[in-house]
């Protein structure tokens, strides 16, 4: 392949950081991911919540629910449209999802679905800021307070993002969770975060963490109690991030916003390049909010159907090209798991099925260079014109 459909920014800084880390002698969670935590809260400006550093973000995810109280009998809403891991966390705990159809535009969560999904068993709503763009928020955190329902905003793309000229993570739903998964807009390896503002839900999840241990192992070494004492309150899970991920994690958070720049760049040149082609391009947040862009998905429009042109076929000569793309997703209702279990038909989600026979993820990352770009372009025009 000659180019990626995306590829992690990784460079000296990054290789030194996580060496000096392994050096240190301590390369589980120590100093560095509660730097990390620290600093992640800083980025996000705003000292009344809390980050806690985790694994992965369907750790992350599994974490927020679990302190949450979600559990068998409950029911979360979820779009259809989404990564597997938004709701397998909700099987983990016994509790069954309900998956709902995402708007035509945004593809993000509809609201008008989610409000009719609503039954006396639903305890949690779980949008998805799809490819980077927020969902309705306001909407959502209004539907949900009217109903008692709590809210986890699966962020894994929206970092970072804006919504009303506030960032994804200090909205008012009761957790934020980020991915830092290799592909992602910033990258530990593996890993993720979780925000929120609730002591009660903080302390949970840091004990959740780390096997139900009352503190994790580096408070351990200094805190007044001996260092070998600890105390088991629950069955917790194995979820913490290691110190050598915080590493790395820390000095991308540093590069994030010129990451964020280039990515807005790189955006915008599609927008300009890519108008006048057979193709829906993503929607863009108004003024007041802000795209990650970690994902640019294009969908051919009706004049492309019309022509015969299909999907699975630019994707394969974009790939005779060298050019990898992805498609984002191929939607929940149609994987074997989770049609099978809630009896899930296509019709019952027209727009992701729209969405979803029509789109691909064209490349956009960090590294990539404006030549490469072009290169995307021009065969994109090449094969629409
Ligand atoms: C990547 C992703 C996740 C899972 O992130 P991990 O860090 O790999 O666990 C969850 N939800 C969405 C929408 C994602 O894209």
């Amino acid at each position: 392949m000659r180019l990626p459909f995306a590829l992690p920014d990784i460079g000296d800084e990054e290789i030194d950081a996580v060496a000096a880390a392994m050096r240190s002698g301590w390369i589980t969670t120590g100093p560095n991911a509660h730097a990390f935590q620290e600093e992640f809260v800083a980025f996000l400006e705003d000292p009344t919540v809390q980050a806690v550093a985790v694994n992965s973000a369907t750790a992350g995810l599994h974490l927020a629910l679990e302190a949450l109280g979600i559990g068998p009998g409950d029911e979360v809403i979820a779009p259809s449209l989404t990564f597997t891991a938004t709701v397998e966390v909700v099987r983990y705990l016994g509790a069954e999802p309900i998956l709902v159809d995402v708007d035509s535009d945004t593809l993000c969560m509809s609201v008008d679905s989610m409000r009719a999904a609503i039954t006396d068993r639903t305890k949690c709503v779980v949008p998805v800021h799809y490819g980077g763009l927020p969902c309705d928020m306001s909407a959502i955190l209004k539907v949900a307070r009217e109903h008692g329902l709590k809210v986890v905003e699966d962020a894994a793309h929206a970092l970072p993002a804006r919504y009303e000229g506030r960032l994804i993570g200090t909205l008012q739903s009761d957790a934020t969770v980020f991915s830092f998964y290799a592909n992602k807009t910033m990258t530990t390896g593996e890993g993720g975060m979780v925000v929120a503002r609730d002591q009660a839900i903080i302390d949970r999840m840091k004990v959740m963490r780390l096997h139900g241990i009352d503190r994790d192992a580096f408070n351990r070494f200094r805190s007044d109690k001996p260092a070998w004492y600890y105390e088991v309150v629950a069955p917790g899970y194995k979820y913490n991030l290691t110190d050598i991920g915080a590493a790395l994690g820390r000095v991308q958070l540093r590069r994030l916003p010129s990451f964020q720049m280039r990515r807005e760049q790189l955006a915008r040149r599609y927008f300009e390049r890519l108008a006048g082609l057979p193709l829906i391009l993503p929607a863009r947040p108004n003024e007041a909010g802000g795209h990650s862009w970690h994902l640019y998905v294009v969908r051919l429009d009706d004049a492309a159907y019309a022509r015969g042109i299909t999907r699975d076929q630019v994707i394969m000569d974009l790939s005779k090209r060298g050019i990898g793309t992805s498609v984002h997703y191929v939607p929940l209702h149609r994987q074997p798991y989770w049609r099978d279990r809630g009896n899930l038909r296509p019709e019952q989600f027209p727009q992701s099925e729209h969405a979803y026979q029509r789109m691909i993820s064209i490349p956009l990352f960090t590294a990539m260079t404006d030549a490469d770009q072009e290169y995307v372009i021009d065969a994109l025009h090449e094969l629409l014109r």
